[in-house]
C-alpha cells in the first residue's frame, strides 16, 4: 500500500446538528481501489488470490452461454487504452486498420469451444481483503483473509439477475504454496463483470443510517433542515460512494427492505461492490482530496478514475452483501441499490 486516500470533510458535521444521530452511526472502510499490479500477498480488487496450490478452484455448476470471452474483454481494453493513450485531449479516437481488425476479433461472440470450456465454469477472482489492511473487517475466529469470487453471469438469485458472489475466509499463514496460473471463466455475460486489477487504499470513515430508516420524527426534522439550508443528508452527509466494508446500505432504488437472517437476526452490510467511487448519477460527491478534479496530461485515457475497477452493477448501482452478526455460516443476503 502506498499513497493513502482521504475523504474530504463533509460540508457540515450532521451529528452536531442532530446529536441523536449518534445512535445511528457506524464506521465504514472505504477501500479506494486504484489501478495497480497487486500480488497474492496484497489486498486487491481483480488481483490474484492467496489460493492454496492444492485446493480446487471453485466453479459454478450452472451452464452459461457467454456474450463475450474474458480474453476478448481484456484484449479490447488494452487496445482501446493504447489508442486513447496516443489521442490528444479533445480529438477523436483514431484506430489503425490492424487495431480495427483486432478489436473486431476481441468483440466476437464466444465459439462453441469457449462455451464448452464454460461447463463447469471456474469462478472469477473479484477481491481479497486482508484484515491487517482493512480496519473494521471482522473475520471468523482465527481467520484474517476474506476472498470474494463471483460467477460473471447473471443468476436470478434473490431476484437480482447479477453475478453470484461467493466468499472464502482463510488464515493467510495456512497458505504455504500459492496456486499459480489461477483459473478464469472463459466467458462472461458482460465486460462490466471483469475487474481491472486494483490495489486498495483503505480509509475509515463515519456513516449514518439511510434517511428512511431513521425515526420518523428525526426524518422530518432533517428534511426541514435540508430545505432551509440546502444540505443533502442522503447524498452528501450519510453514506459514502464506492467499494467499502461495513457502514450502512443505501436503499435509494427499492426503498428500505428488512434484511433479516433465517435465524431472525438483523443482518449488516459486509461488503459493497459499487460502480462509482465518488460521483454517481444517483448522488454524492466523495472524491478523495488526492484525486485531481480534472485529468492531467496531453493525452486521453480509457481509464475513468471514478470507475477504477471497471465493474458496473446494472446501470451504475451498487451490490451490497449482508452477513449475519450471529454466525459466518449463515447465508449472505444481497441487494442492489
Ligand atoms: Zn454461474
Ligand atoms: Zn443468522
Amino acid at each position: 500500500m502506498t499513497r493513502s486516500r482521504t475523504t474530504p470533510p463533509r460540508p457540515v458535521d450532521v451529528a452536531t446538528v442532530f446529536p441523536e444521530l449518534a445512535a445511528h452511526r457506524r464506521t465504514a472502510t472505504r477501500l479506494h481501489p486504484r489501478p495497480g499490479d497487486p500480488g497474492p500477498g496484497d489486498s486487491s480488487v481483480g488481483g490474484p488470490l492467496l489460493w492454496p496450490a492444492d485446493e480446487p478452484w471453485p466453479t459454478c455448476e450452472q451452464f452459461h452461454v457467454g456474450m463475450v470471452t474474458t480474453e476478448g474483454v481484456r484484449l479490447r481494453r488494452r487496445l482501446l487504452e493504447r489508442a486513447w493513450g496516443r489521442t490528444r485531449r479533445g480529438e477523436t479516437l483514431q484506430l489503425t486498420d490492424e487495431e480495427k481488425a483486432e478489436l473486431k476479433r476481441a468483440e466476437d461472440p464466444p465459439t462453441d469451444e469457449d462455451d464448452a470450456k464454460a461447463d463447469p465454469m471456474p469462478l472469477m477472482a473479484l477481491a481479497q481483503l486482508y484484515a491487517r489492511d482493512v480496519p473494521g473487517l471482522t473475520c471468523p475466529e482465527g481467520m484474517d483473509l476474506l476472498q470474494v469470487l463471483w460467477c460473471p453471469h447473471e443468476h436470478d438469485d434473490h431476484d437480482l439477475y447479477l453475478p453470484a458472489v461467493h466468499l472464502r475466509w482463510r488464515r493467510a499463514s495456512d497458505v504455504t504454496a500459492v496456486l499459480a496460473d489461477q483459473p478464469e471463466p472463459a466467458t462472461v455475460e458482460y465486460d462490466d463483470y471483469v475487474p481491472e486489477p486494483c490495489v486498495l487504499h483503505p480509509e475509515v470513515i463515519t456513516e449514518y443510517e439511510y434517511v428512511e430508516l431513521l425515526p420518523e420524527d428525526l426524518q422530518e426534522r432533517i428534511k426541514e433542515w435540508e430545505e432551509a439550508t440546502g444540505n443533502d443528508y442522503r447524498g452528501e452527509l450519510s453514506l459514502a460512494l464506492g467499494w467499502k466494508v461495513g457502514g450502512f446500505a443505501s436503499w435509494s432504488l427499492s426503498g428500505p427492505e428488512p434484511m433479516v437472517c433465517e435465524c431472525g437476526r438483523a443482518m449488516e452490510p459486509l461488503l459493497t461492490i459499487d460502480t462509482c467511487e465518488w460521483e454517481s448519477p444517483y448522488g454524492g460527491s466523495w472524491r478523495p482530496v488526492e484525486e485531481p478534479e480534472h485529468p492531467a496530461g496531453e493525452f486521453e485515457s480509457l481509464a475513468n478514475p471514478n470507475m477504477p475497477t471497471s465493474i458496473v452493477i446494472s446501470r451504475g448501482y451498487a451490490l451490497y452483501a449482508f452477513s449475519c452478526p450471529a454466525s459466518f455460516d449463515h447465508p449472505l443476503r444481497f441487494t442492489m441499490q
